[in-house]
Formats: C-alpha cells, structure tokens, sequence
C-alpha cells in the first residue's frame, strides 16, 4: 500500500456531493449539511470520505 499524505484542510467543510466547500455546511456540531445542495451525514463520515476522495485523485484514480 502506498502511503500517501493527505491534507486534511476544508475535508470536514467540502460536499462530497457537489463539491461546494462552505463553513456553513458544518453549522450544527457533528453533522455536516451541504448548504447548496442539501446532502447532509455525520461529519466524520463525511470527512473521511472526502480524504478517500482525495487519496484517489493523488493516485490518479
Ligand atoms: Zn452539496
């Protein structure tokens, strides 16, 4: 497994939907709702899967 460093800036404020990155997706305290789009999901979820997202776009997936 390759080790790849992601950085963790604006992962807890990014839609993993639309993309939009907004403090006022994170209005309520752990939970996450996108405020374009309306998608919302715990914020832990939603920031490791943003990290995940991220990891593949460093690999070029
Ligand atoms: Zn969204």
């Amino acid at each position: 497994m390759p080790v790849i460093y992601v950085d963790p800036k604006e992962t807890s404020k990014t839609c993993p939907k639309c993309g939009n990155v907004s403090r006022y997706n994170r209005k309520i305290q752990g939970w996450f709702k996108c405020v374009k789009c309306g998608y919302q999901s715990d914020a832990d979820r939603v920031g490791a899967i943003n990290i995940a997202a991220k990891a593949l776009d460093a690999l070029g997936a």
